[in-house]
């Protein structure tokens, strides 16, 4: 079971490490995109601290629908939909059970991209780190080095989804945004000790 004030530590270290790669995650969407996947992510990240300092959660569907929905509001770009539908998903998945496993939560947020971004895996975006850490969160392996492996992994790929899609071939040898910010979502996932509940 998943404790509400794990999450919150979860989703602290999340936005703490947004605002601390707000430039990074920039520039990797300026090799690839319009350079705003940082300020996009930052901006949410903000709105999301004061969000999450208003009330005290006591249940983790309301923390992640909270959540979503400022993903959705302030993010914007094509990631601000796509994050905002994977909490909002996982808010409901926490709502149907209230003992859901971390690897089913992180699948109905999966469930929940793909629904609205239609990407595949192998299309470089965010899909291709969230599917393998689920994989790996089901096995009980998901380590740190893992996360970034499958972030290092969408470089060879070339885009077809997003707005990389329009560079084609040039898309190629670049690391994807999204899954470069879903990576620091995973990763402090872990540092949290959320995947050890
Ligand atoms: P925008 O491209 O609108 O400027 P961002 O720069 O904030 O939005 O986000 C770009 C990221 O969104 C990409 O790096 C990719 O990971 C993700 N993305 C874009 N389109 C899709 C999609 N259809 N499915 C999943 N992820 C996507
Ligand atoms: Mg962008
Ligand atoms: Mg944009």
């Amino acid at each position: 079971m998943i404790k509400v004030e794990t999450a919150k530590k979860w989703l602290d270290l999340f936005i703490e490490q947004l605002l601390e790669n707000k430039v990074y995650l920039s520039e990797l969407d300026t090799a690839i995109g319009d350079g705003d996947h940082g300020n996009n992510m930052a901006r949410g990240a903000t709105a999301l601290k004061e969000k999450l300092a208003e009330k005290e959660y006591d249940n983790l569907t309301d923390l992640l629908k909270d959540t979503g929905m400022v993903m959705v509001s302030k993010v914007g770009g094509a990631s601000g939909p796509l994050y905002g539908s994977a909490f909002i998903e996982m808010a409901k998945a926490a709502k149907n059970d209230e003992q859901v496993a971390l690897a089913d939560l992180l699948q109905a947020g999966l469930d929940g991209i793909q629904k609205r971004g239609k990407a595949a895996q192998g299309e470089k975006t965010m899909v291709d780190e969230w599917i393998p850490v689920i994989e790996d969160v089901q096995n009980n392996q998901l380590t740190t080095e893992k996360v970034d492996e499958y972030v290092e992994k969408t470089k060879p790929i070339k885009a077809t989804k997003g707005r990389a899609s329009y560079l084609g071939e040039r898309s190629i040898g670049h690391i994807d945004p999204g899954a470069a910010s879903s990576g620091l979502l995973f990763k402090t996932m872990l540092k949290a000790g959320v995947a050890d509940e």
